[in-house]
């Protein structure tokens, strides 16, 4: 059976794995070494040194590679470090159109690492795909996408945003840490370059900090894998063993997240003191359409505000709640609670974050698969 026919339910599980060749070990050992015996200078079977290969990391590179319906795999010590490894490949003097509502952690990157070494950025609210457009130059080698965004819940189009991309000859990167391919494969859609934070929903249990990288085209994999090995933000066997773990299940916990998401959101929307709600399944979602199109289901990460946009009213609710923990990241099984501007989004001015609805009384959820009656009861009580 081919391993491109699989299913994604299947891909999850199988997908670029094979028994492990010393003792048909089901799961890929945790490889802990940093090198590999050789019986003659470079007599050796694959494997070197473990900043350019280790077989755990292989086995999730795979992985990662199959069910993102790509070809080449990279994982990273983190998220950032993937995303590092992305902007390397420009030059100083190259720009890159980015979405504007983006993770924290990015715009820093962006904007007070990458600047620095002559590399120019612009943040556009990409819901609108002409917008981009206006910030393309002779330049421009680079767009890179959110969707749905963090922590507003925007849905940029990425099918047409890479009909641009290819018009202009630009690569294109989408960072699908808030979708997983269980609900959007952007490469299907024209992307070049798949980011993620395994961090989150791959990993899914809030135990690892780990980045991927997946691609098709080979030159792009080489070009990716020598910045890989030669910057070395790799990712660890443990670590590496662990999202794989994770991945077995991504289809059977993005079920339950998408299912409570929906419970949850239906319930702040219909609640007197809640404002406003941002979740892409409502028909009022202004990106409702393209989500329907591009995305399986709508995911289990919302955002609201309490009315009168108190910054007061929504510290007490964080802090009445109690299931769900006050936490940075997302994508556990457990749900959690955040509040972009004093937490993930910190780091961004706050006229900057205030611009794209980020405001101070603004709360995020990453609904966990608790069971929903549970996690509605720890809403219901801390926002009385
Ligand atoms: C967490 C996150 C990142 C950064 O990943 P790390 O693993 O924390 O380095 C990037 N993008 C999004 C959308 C994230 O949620």
């Amino acid at each position: 059976m081919s391993e491109k026919t699989l299913k994604f339910n299947s891909k999850t599980i199988h997908g670029g794995q094979q028994p492990d060749k010393a003792y048909g070990a089901v799961m890929p050992p945790i490889y802990q070494t940093s090198t590999y015996a050789q019986s003659t200078p470079g007599g050796h079977q694959g494997f070197e040194y473990s900043r350019s290969a280790n077989p755990t990391r292989t086995a999730l590179e795979n992985s990662l590679a199959s069910i993102e319906n790509g070809n080449f795999g990279l994982a990273f010590g983190s998220g950032l470090a993937a995303i590092d490894a992305v902007i390397k490949l420009l030059n100083p003097g190259d720009e890159v159109v980015s979405t504007n509502d983006l993770y924290g952690g990015s715009y820093r990157l962006f904007k007070q690492i990458f600047e620095r070494f002559g590399i120019g950025f612009h943040f556009v609210g990409m819901q609108a795909v002409g917008e981009i457009e206006k910030h393309i130059n002779k330049n421009t080698k680079l767009i890179w996408v959110e969707t749905p965004t963090n922590p507003m819940m925007n849905i940029i189009d990425i099918a047409a945003v890479s009909k641009l991309a290819k018009k202009h000859e630009l690569l294109l990167a989408v960072d699908n840490t808030f979708a997983t391919p269980y609900l959007q494969t952007p490469l299907d859609l024209g992307a070049d370059i798949v980011m993620h934070s395994a961090t989150k929903y791959l990993g899914g249990h809030s135990d690892v900090v780990v980045g991927g990288l997946v691609v098709r085209d080979k030159d792009l994999a080489a070009k990716l894998y020598f910045i890989q090995n030669a910057s070395g933000a790799v990712c660890g066997p443990m670590d590496s063993f662990l999202v794989l773990r994770g991945i077995k299940t991504l289809h059977v916990r993005m079920q339950r997240h998408c299912e409570n998401g929906r419970a949850v959101a239906m319930y702040l929307a219909s609640h007197p003191k809640i404002e406003k709600v941002y979740w892409p399944g409502f028909e009022s979602h202004p990106g409702h359409a393209i989500a329907k199109n591009q995305m399986k289901d709508f995911g289990g990460m919302i955002s609201f505000v309490p009315k009168g946009s108190s910054y007061e009213a929504a510290i007490e609710i964080v802090e009445k709640l109690a299931l769900f923990t006050l936490a940075e990241s997302l994508g556990g099984v457990e749900s959690l609670a955040g509040h972009p501007a004093s937490m993930t989004h910190a780091s961004i001015p706050k006229a900057e974050r205030e611009k794209n609805g980020v405001v101070d009384a603004l709360i995020r959820l990453s609904v966990g698969i608790e069971d929903a009656t549970d996690l509605i009861a720890d809403l219901e009580q801390a926002i009385g």
